[in-house]
């Protein structure tokens, strides 16, 4: 199973800077194939704040995290990427001065350099260990981050967690949804103080339920559509709650994972590169973005643009060998029509 492509750059991390090489890389003539963890493209932005508005993207006085993403992805769209999504990079080897990807899709993608766009490793919720669990991931019944709020509205939902996200999708869903629930194992939120004080308040309006003490048990359905989710205590005593959705918010962690085992040159858990060229210990694999280390280094998006527009001009030559590249304003230059 798995695709099997060749293409110059493959870029590592659909985060905000890995689809900004992709137009980088573009603008030079390389195509990317992009593999990303999760599901969607957009890395932290779509991932942990897409309704959150960042404040220092250059020209954008302000815009929200998923909207950065789209414009991102309008932005390389010309350039025709082939976006390998929902799979995680294993393996990292050379293959006759070029490089060889394998992914737990088994898919293998074999490509003059590498740009490892990955951030702080690749995203994973954290799963309650629940039986059936997957079939209602499938559904799209159990989920763990909410893109659109209206596809809850008129909804049942049971909300699991105890931090910034339960909380504050509980408020939110609140106003769409025809029941909110939130469980959660003690009474103190480790939520921003002023959101957990709303979320007492609504409970004591009736406008959300609170389950509290109380964890997750099971999931009630045909396997596919949720019908209820069953919730116990400590001891064991169990109740159902009839819901359409369950949102676990028990928070996403990203693990370096594999890619700690590439032999590239660490720092603290991050990649080392030549700051000029973003270029790491192993020739035509570059690091840009948060992974990416240097002296100077500001982990901020508008820092990973300027180092995926180095690492790409920094590749070009392996791609064209013996071919001059001619600095050129994108202006004189323009986009394929996309
Ligand atoms: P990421 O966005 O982390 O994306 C990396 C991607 O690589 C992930 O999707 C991951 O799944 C994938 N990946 C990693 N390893 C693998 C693998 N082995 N296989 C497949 N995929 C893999 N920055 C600002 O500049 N301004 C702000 O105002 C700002 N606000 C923020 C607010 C919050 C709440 C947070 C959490 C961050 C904020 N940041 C802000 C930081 C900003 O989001 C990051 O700097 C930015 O997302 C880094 O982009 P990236 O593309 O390098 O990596």
């Amino acid at each position: 199973s798995g695709v099997s492509v060749e293409t110059d750059v493959a870029v590592i991390g659909a985060g905000p800077v890995g689809l900004f090489a992709v137009f980088e890389c573009g603008m030079l003539r390389m195509r990317c194939v992009v593999v990303d963890a999760l599901d969607a493209i957009g890395g932290q932005c779509s991932a942990l704040y897409p309704e959150k508005p960042i404040f220092d993207i250059p020209a954008h006085p302000q815009i929200e995290g998923a909207a950065l993403i789209e414009r991102l992805e309008a932005q390389a769209a010309p350039f025709t990427p082939l976006y390998l999504l929902g799979r995680r990079v294993e393996r990292l080897r050379e293959l006759d001065g070029e490089w060889e990807i394998a992914t737990s899709a088994g898919d293998h993608i074999r490509a003059k350099a590498v740009i490892l766009a990955a951030g702080a490793g690749a995203f994973g919720p954290n799963r309650p260990p629940l039986e059936g669990l997957a079939g209602y991931e499938a559904s799209g019944a159990v989920r763990y981050l909410v893109a659109r709020r209206e596809d809850f509205r008129g909804a049942r939902v049971v909300i699991a967690g105890g931090g910034d996200s339960a909380v504050d999708w509980a408020l939110s869903l609140k106003e769409v949804a025809a029941k909110v629930t939130v469980v959660h194992r003690r009474p103190k939120f480790r939520a921003a103080p002023e959101s957990a004080a709303r979320l007492d308040q609504a409970a004591a309006r009736g406008e959300v339920e609170m389950a509290i003490p109380y964890q997750l048990h099971g999931l009630e359905g045909d396997g596919s559509r949720l019908t209820g989710v069953v919730l116990s205590t400590m001891k064991g005593e169990t109740r159902s709650v009839p819901a359409d959705h369950l949102l676990p918010f028990y928070g996403l962690s990203m693990e370096l994972g594999p890619i700690a085992d590439w032999g590239l040159g660490l720092e603290r858990s991050h990649v080392a590169v030549n700051p000029a060229t973003c270029e790491t210990n192993l020739p035509g694999v570059h690091a840009i973005g948060d992974i990416a280390t240097y002296p100077g280094k500001l982990k901020l998006i508008l820092q990973g643009f300027s180092e995926a527009a180095m690492a790409a001009h920094a590749i070009h030559p392996r791609v064209f060998p013996g071919e001059a590249l001619h600095f050129e304003y994108s202006t004189s230059k323009g986009v394929p029509a996309g």
